[in-house]
């Protein structure tokens, strides 16, 4: 049987704002996430790991940052579109983790929300997402609260 492996990683810098949203539960925060689409920092690490896992290049390639009709555009649509390349290769998303990388906020709370919701944009069953987080100890870029990062893997079967 074939098994393919992606991994994904994405960043985004702290705004003006009043919430932030990662994979795709909007969590009040006293700052935004700036970015050209919802910035959905983990969303996009899943969705570059699928397509990673593909050999389909990256986020970008399909929906290029100079495009506008991409501007705020919901990260859903990324991910679906990911999945959806994945079903119509012959292949069943096996598992996903994420790790969302900050200080601030909380992931903890969250998780089991953020699983459901990306369950439900991939098709598959939530106990085949993981959504796991960590500080980097107040080193470097998300350490100092200047934005967060995220990394994720995907394993894909044929299906
Ligand atoms: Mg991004």
């Amino acid at each position: 049987m074939k098994i393919r492996l992606g991994n994904g990683y994405d960043v985004h810098r702290f705004g003006p704002g009043d919430h932030v949203i990662l994979c795709g539960i909007k969590i009040p925060y006293h700052q935004g996430l700036a970015g050209h689409s919802d910035a959905d920092v983990g969303m996009h690490a899943i969705t570059d790991a699928l397509y990673g896992a593909m050999a389909a290049g990256d986020i970008g390639r399909h929906f290029p940052p100079s495009d506008p009709q991409w501007k705020g555009a919901a990260s859903e649509v990324f991910l679906a579109h990911a999945a959806g390349l994945v079903r119509d290769a012959g292949f069943a998303i096996s598992n996903v983790d994420c790790t969302l990388i900050c200080e601030e906020p909380k992931i903890g709370p969250h998780a089991d929300a953020m699983r459901a919701a990306l369950a439900a944009i991939m098709g598959i069953p939530v106990e085949d997402i993981s959504v796991k987080a960590t500080t980097s100890e107040k080193l470097g870029f998300t350490g100092r609260g200047e934005g967060i990062a995220s990394i994720a893997t995907a394993a894909l079967v044929q299906a």
